[in-house]
């Protein structure tokens, strides 16, 4: 809830402002698709917890992502998902324009004031262009979030990343450092750019007309794609279209690419900082685009937002300064074992009641659960775990077990849709025999009771695709443990049978889905069976070795420390 609704308390003090097209602020505000907004929220919390000098900026999305509903053969639709910008923020003002296709199109900011658990606020502008003086198609900009086509898409990316910094300039802000969270918000640094030309007399043909080194001090990137394809890109002619002569197309070309304008080519041109989520992305990120220094500042959570109630308890009574200063969980390992496992135990009902009431399925509290939610994307490879049913079905004769899903697939991407079939039909052939079930729905509410009242927390992507990944993160906060394909941030936190277990062995073109069984079968299952002791020493190792440091607390210190005081 807004706790004020004047912009006046932060103007003087803020120095930093972050972009992103996506950001989870709260379950109600629904301007978030997935990792990338649960990121941008958490990164915003610790902001408040730490009091940074920053304001966020990012769409409003009136109409949200999308509303998942799936019928009994598997078959998703999508919905809108409106939510109410009046009972959490305020219209602000200030007005500002940008040319959009020749048309003037006016943005207004509305002022989310996110209140961190600690108690300190920081600004977020949700910008808006539902305004009466704007263009029936205008009007709808702000809208969907990632949804409609290329040219919708541009637009939101010129109204964010042009309207973004008019709007923070209107308000009286004075912002000396920019972080673009992914490509999304390039345009932000070309605005700066077009505001600073080179002297005309010492430009040669052929140059950049502007002062790029003024726009890379104040631009931190932060990328999360690994792979080319995943990279917003936008044909010139559309560009031409759309943003007319607002910088010299010629221009643009040189920073952004001869052929289509890349947003992450133009954001590693225009950044002084650039930085992929994980070590390993750092690498893939550095082999995709040699030439650039390559940072890894690995992805974090923040802890109080994500640790169940009960651990949060738990917590506050045995470390007082978790939530401000996660490093103190390091003593996790010395937490007694009956507490740790009174409050999974606590969490594993939350989440057995939320199955049954919006399933219908009945879990057992006894049996080891294993949870498997993400974004339903091939590369993720959701349906691994069903890869030969036979075995599935062998392996829960022995060592009985339950599963649970959840996850969203985008649209427009046809095979993520296929595999949410899929897997209706194989919970269909395994009926009777292996309960799985299925839940529509996957945000922040759903995703919270899932990592902290599994067992296990699997994820089986194929390497080098996972960025970072943060819902294992949020897992091992909770004392769940991870049994995860080696990429991303796993590969930093992974002791095998110490903080959880990999699949397959690090450099191996794939993890197979023998893998997976082989795993499943001869170490997770047995161990949770037969030496409970173990299990609960492997939660304790997890709390300690993991949620100490893959926090978004240390994120953003290393950001305050290593990008911002550039
Ligand atoms: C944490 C979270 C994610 C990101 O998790 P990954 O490990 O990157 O898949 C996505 N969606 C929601 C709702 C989350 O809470």
């Amino acid at each position: 809830m807004a706790t004020a609704n004047t912009i006046g308390p932060f103007l003087g003090r803020t120095r930093l402002a972050y972009f992103s097209m996506e950001i989870a602020l709260h379950p109600d505000i629904h301007t978030y698709s997935g990792g990338l907004g649960i990121l941008a929220g958490d990164t915003a919390r610790s902001a408040a917890d730490l009091e940074l000098p920053m304001a966020f900026v990012t769409l409003i999305s009136r109409q949200g992502y999308m509303r998942q509903e799936i019928d009994a053969s598997g078959v998703q639709t999508e919905h809108a998902d409106p939510w109410d910008p009046p009972a959490h923020a305020t219209p602000l003002r200030a007005k500002v324009a940008v040319t959009i296709g020749g048309r003037e199109i006016w943005i207004r900011p509305w002022l989310h004031v996110l209140c961190s658990a600690i108690g300190q606020t920081i600004p977020v502008l949700l910008l808006d262009t539902d305004l009466d003086e704007n263009h029936p198609d205008d009007r709808r900009i702000t809208d969907r979030l990632y949804g409609g086509d290329q040219a919708y898409r541009l637009r939101q990316e010129i109204v964010l990343g042009i309207g973004g910094v008019r709007a923070l300039q209107a308000l009286g802000f004075d912002i000396q450092r920019y972080h673009l969270n992914e490509g999304h918000a390039a345009l932000l640094a070309l605005d700066l750019l077009r505001r600073h030309p080179r002297p005309a007399d010492q430009v040669n043909t052929g140059e950049i007309m502007y002062d790029v080194g003024y726009v890379r001090r104040c631009c931190v990137f932060t990328t999360h794609t690994p792979v080319e394809a995943g990279h917003d890109r936008f044909d010139y002619g559309l560009v031409a279209e759309l943003l007319g002569n607002y910088v010299e197309l010629e221009q643009i070309k040189l920073l952004a690419g001869a052929d289509r304008m890349n947003m992450t080519h133009l954001a590693l041109q225009l950044s002084g900082y650039v930085n992929g989520v994980a070590a390993r992305h750092a690498q893939t990120t550095t082999r995709m685009f040699p030439g650039y220094r390559i940072r890894a500042v690995t992805n974090g959570i923040h802890v109080a937002t994500w640790a169940h109630r009960d651990f949060a308890e738990m917590y506050n009574r045995r470390f007082s300064a978790w939530a401000y200063e996660p490093e103190v969980m390091v003593r996790a390992d010395q937490l007694p074992d009956s507490e740790v496992w009174d409050a999974h135990q606590r969490a594993k009902q939350d989440l057995i009641e939320l199955v049954r009431m919006r399933s219908g399925c009945d879990f057992d509290p006894e049996v080891p659960t294993i949870g498997f939610a993400r974004r339903m994307t091939a590369y993720k490879r959701p349906e691994l775990l069903f890869s030969d049913l036979a075995k599935l079905t062998a392996i829960n004769d022995k060592h009985p077990f339950q599963v649970v899903l959840a996850g969203k697939a985008h649209p427009n991407d046809t095979a993520g849709k296929h595999h949410i079939e899929a897997i209706h039909s194989h919970i269909e052939t395994l009926k009777g025999r292996v309960r799985v079930c299925y839940l529509a729905g996957y945000d922040m509410t759903l995703a919270k009771t899932l990592v902290s009242g599994v067992d296990i927390w699997l994820n089986t992507p194929v390497p080098p695709m996972e960025a970072s990944g943060t819902s294992g993160m949020k897992a091992a906060l909770n004392g769940v443990l991870n049994l995860s394909v080696l990429d991303g941030w796993w590969l930093e936190a992974w002791i095998e049978g110490v903080t959880g277990w990999a699949i397959g062995e690090d450099g191996a073109a794939q993890a197979s889905a023998d893998h997976l069984y082989g795993k499943l079968q001869d170490a997770v299952l047995p161990l949770y069976y037969t030496d409970r002791s173990r299990w609960i020493w492997m939660m304790k190792q997890a709390i300690s070795k993991i949620a100490y440091y893959f926090n978004t607390q240390r994120m953003m210190r290393r950001y305050a420390a290593e990008a911002y005081l550039l």
